[in-house]
């Protein structure tokens, strides 16, 4: 079984779409990436900060589905992070209203002593100086580390950002904020230059574009599965990142061809996730459900052409 190590928020999301509006609900980056990486051969850990208003039933979510949790500091008087997000009609583009760090703007991260030596880390979406304390407190450097991280970090917290992310394998980025972070409108000069930066890979998520997979020259692209109903896109890019690193942590293999697979995966795992507000279809998939749709993924993408000579 591998070992997957998450850090990110566990938060309180209140989120408008042209299909309705929510209160405050579960969210967080690390909450999606947790339930996402659960549906593989893994053992996970997930280290983040929540304050005493974060119920237990929340906690109780993730730990039912085998994740450790003695990584996550419950704040006596403090308050959860709060985001809060509206989205546009085409549901591709949204505007952030408010982003509450509360307690996360005094967390220091501590790893748990059994995940100091993981197969894979996933440096989900929070401050990027929280991400490198994460790595610093690794005993060895794991075969892959990942990170996913959104423009609130690269217009407050630019220079950490960047230097994280030299010290990491992955990026996984959406479309606008891999053109905000290399000034490139195309994609394939920002991947470019994102490969500068440090990552080896990059993963760039274009919503219901599907999702671009670089290495210098090699491309890979996997569409995302034509849906008929999309409520809430929050969460797709965490669930993303979820399926692709629970499935490298489970597979402990790093190679180009065995990343498509996981880009498969984490596009299958989304398509579940903007169906239903939050977490909620996260919370109720059955493994029948993922592989017929793994299934659809497989014959959307193939076909036989007979090229003229
Ligand atoms: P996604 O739709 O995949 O980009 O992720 C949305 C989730 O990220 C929501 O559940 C939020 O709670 C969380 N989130 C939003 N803004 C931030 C931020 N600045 N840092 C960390 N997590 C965030």
């Amino acid at each position: 079984m591998g070992k997957l190590l998450i850090v990110g928020t566990l938060a309180f999301d209140a989120i408008e779409s042209p299909f309705g509006k929510t209160d405050k609900i579960l969210g967080g980056a690390a909450t999606f990436i947790g339930l996402a990486a659960s549906h593989f051969n893994v053992k996970s850990a997930i280290v983040s900060v929540v304050g005493d208003d974060f119920p237990d039933e929340y906690l109780n979510l993730l730990a039912k589905r085998n994740i450790d949790l003695s990584g996550v500091e419950v704040v006596n008087g403090g308050k959860t992070f709060f985001w809060s997000g509206k989205y546009h009609n085409d549901l591709n583009t949204r505007d952030t209203l408010a982003t509450e760090l509360n307690t996360l703007a005094e967390f220091n991260p501590v790893v748990p002593e059994e995940f100091k030596e993981p197969d894979v880390v996933m440096l989900g979406n929070l401050d990027p100086t929280i991400q490198q304390s994460v790595i610093d407190q690794l005993t060895t450097r794991p075969k892959l580390i990942v990170l996913d991280t959104m423009n609130f970090w690269m217009d407050n917290t630019l220079d950490a950002l960047l230097s994280v992310i030299k010290n990491v394998d992955v990026l996984t980025i959406n479309d606008e904020e891999a053109r905000q972070l290399t000034q490139e409108h195309s994609l394939v000069r920002a991947a470019a230059k994102i490969h500068n930066m440090g990552p080896k890979y990059v993963v760039i998520k274009k919503g219901e574009h599907g999702a671009l997979l670089f290495q210098d020259t090699n491309v890979f692209f996997a569409p995302a599965l034509p849906l008929e109903e999309v409520f809430d896109p929050t969460g797709a890019g965490d669930t993303f990142a979820g399926g692709f690193s629970g499935y490298l942590a489970s597979t402990k293999n790093n190679s180009f061809e065995n990343l498509k697979n996981a880009v498969i995966h984490g596009s299958n795992l989304a398509s579940f996730c903007v169906e239903k507000f939050g977490t909620e279809r996260m919370q109720n998939l059955s493994k029948e459900e993922i592989e017929q749709r793994l299934t659809e993924f497989s014959s959307l993408t193939q076909f036989n052409i007979e090229l003229q000579s």
